[in-house]
């Protein structure tokens, strides 16, 4: 684990562990661009973040993606390899990507919070459109206005930032059901940091027990020495 020791990862999870997810995915990005300030990381494109949440996790947990998913024809599940070649390059984002002579920045997780409270998905996705464009003297004039560009435009944010919705495409061997399923990195990570936080947790408590050790000291052992006496200590 070179990029978080084992004290900086439980850290990680105990103070991601009360967030909202999109605060959670703001937390890990925080932590593996720890130079960008919260302005900056909130207005970042969401494939900015994605792409370096990935990074951070090979950085953690190594370059194998063990991945499943469920095929929605038959049920069957699919145990792969998420393979990052199947994923788009991970290119710079533009700055402003131009629709119809209007300009739009690629959302980022601040445009998606404002959503929160919206119920309706019509509206989230006019919504979150307003709230990408990039010169407001050029806003659509009216909602029909609005509603025209809005396929156009995704089409062109999701083209200029394609890490911010990644999709692997699958094949069921059961049934042969093809389809594409989502692939949210921010949640993965995070279910990977909750697990191992779990299991740093057990050997801090078994340990100290055993040998009446602080948390700090029993954190600060390398992995191959903690284990060496989890070993000892383990009936
Ligand atoms: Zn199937």
């Amino acid at each position: 684990m070179p990029a978080l020791s084992a004290a900086q990862l439980l850290s990680v999870w105990e103070h991601g562990a009360l967030r909202h997810p999109l605060d959670r995915a703001l937390l890990l990005f925080a932590v593996a661009e720890p130079g960008l300030a919260p302005d900056a990381l909130a207005d970042a494109p969401l494939g900015a973040c994605n792409a370096a949440l990935m990074r951070l996790r090979r950085d953690c947990f190594g370059a194998a993606i063990p991945a499943w998913t469920d095929c929605p024809a038959c049920g069957e599940r699919m145990s792969f390899e998420l393979d990052l070649a199947q994923l788009p390059a991970m290119t710079p984002v533009p700055d402003v990507v131009e629709v119809e002579g209007h300009r739009f920045r690629c959302p980022g997780a601040r445009q998606l919070a404002a959503l929160a409270d919206c119920p309706d998905a019509d509206e989230a996705a006019r919504r979150l459109l307003l709230s990408c464009i990039a010169d407001e003297a050029q806003a659509p004039a009216d909602n029909a206005m609005l509603d025209q560009l809005l396929v156009h435009a995704e089409h062109a944010i999701e083209a200029a930032d394609p890490w911010a919705d990644l999709a692997v495409d699958y094949q069921c061997p059961a049934c042969g059901h093809a389809g594409e399923a989502a692939f949210d990195i921010a949640s993965y990570l995070w279910e990977e940091i909750e697990a191992h936080a779990g299991r740093l947790l057990d050997e801090v408590h078994l340990l100290a027990s055993s040998y009446g050790w602080r948390e700090d000291e029993i954190l600060a052992l390398g992995d191959v020495r903690r284990a060496a006496y989890l070993a000892r200590v383990t009936p």
